[in-house]
């Protein structure tokens, strides 16, 4: 009975994507397009700057700069008071867009609810937005120019292209409308021939749209939302979510996926922890060095290139 057991797993549980794998060989990818770029005596600098002392914030910050340090980025570290007035913020940015050892800047979303973060976003120098927020450049990803890709979709991009599956022609149902997530993954879906369709929280019926979808990708930041009964059979389902539960007295992160229902049911599917956030953070220190290089007259590192 066991070996129709392992037979039966075989043929019923999705493959892990394993963010965490695919995020270090891009980060060891980075560090060599750094070591290229240093032999040219080009330095990339990343600038992070949060604002108050959200817990989660400042985790992801965290990891992020420390991330930079690994693959030879410079970091240029700013921890702000939740008080801060948006002029001061304004300052400071306007400093790093001048700064020439800086070639990304990035402002820890979201900021205290007396910022404008639309105006803070738009102050970052174009040719220094790392996260792809900046209006240039989300027109640019919309109209299917190239330009910064926005980290979190990217990755989710990169994990897809991963699997080696063909992306075109197939139904993409994306659950959540966000600008930082939800909008620009449709556009790289889109941009990638799939069929797309956008799912929010107006939407009527959303469980039948998802049980269309041969690309599942939620971010929603509702824990556990998507059920097993939703999926259609070998589905590739992508989890961006990131929830903190307490089960039993311990805080534990889960997605926006029923992972232990989902699992049997798709071809593909991604872990939380260890799936979308890794390779989040390994995208962000990609586009800093695109940056870099674009504004060092420089090729992007032909190593890089090939990712895609
Ligand atoms: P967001 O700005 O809050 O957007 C959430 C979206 O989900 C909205 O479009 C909302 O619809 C929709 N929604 C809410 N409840 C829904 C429901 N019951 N059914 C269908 N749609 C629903 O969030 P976000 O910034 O995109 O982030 C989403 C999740 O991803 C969060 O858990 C966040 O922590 C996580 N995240 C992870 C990473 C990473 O690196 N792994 C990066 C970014 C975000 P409406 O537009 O109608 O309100």
């Amino acid at each position: 009975s066991n070996y129709f057991k392992c037979l039966n797993n075989l043929i019923m549980a999705a493959k892990i994507i394993d963010g965490k794998l695919i995020a270090s060989k891009v980060k060891e990818q980075v560090s060599i397009a750094v070591s290229d770029l240093n032999q040219k005596s080009i330095f990339p600098g990343l600038a992070t700057i949060i604002v108050g002392n959200d817990a989660a914030s400042s985790i992801y910050v965290k990891n992020k700069r420390k991330s930079a340090k690994e693959v030879g980025i410079e970091s240029f570290q700013y921890e702000l008071s939740e008080n801060i007035q948006e002029k001061e913020l304004l300052e400071l940015i306007n400093e790093l867009n001048l700064n020439s050892d800086v070639d990304g800047i990035l402002v820890q979303l979201p900021l205290p609810k007396h910022i404008n973060s639309d105006l803070i976003i738009d102050s970052i120098d174009v040719n220094k937005d790392v996260d792809g927020f900046n209006v240039i450049n989300a027109g640019k990803t919309f109209i299917g120019r190239d330009s910064v890709i926005p980290c979190t979709p990217l990755g989710c991009l990169l994990m897809l292209k991963s699997i080696k599956i063909e992306l075109k022609g197939k139904n993409a149902v994306i659950i959540g409308r966000s600008n930082i997530v939800g909008k620009p993954m449709a556009q790289l879906l889109l941009n990638e021939d799939c069929t797309v369709t956008i799912v929010h929280s107006k939407t009527f019926n959303i469980q039948a749209l998802v049980k269309e979808a041969d690309i599942v990708v939620a971010a929603v930041g509702s824990a556990n939302l998507v059920k097993g009964s939703w999926i259609k059979k070998g589905a590739v389902v992508i989890d961006v979510g990131i929830n903190r539960l307490k089960v039993e007295d311990k805080n534990i992160l889960v997605g926006d996926i029923n992972f232990n229902e989902v699992k049997d049911i798709a071809s593909y599917i991604t872990p939380v922890p260890g799936g979308v956030g890794p390779m989040t953070i390994a995208c962000l220190l990609m586009n800093t060095v695109f940056q870099c290089a674009k504004r060092n007259n420089v090729s992007i590192p032909n190593n890089l290139k090939k990712l895609f």
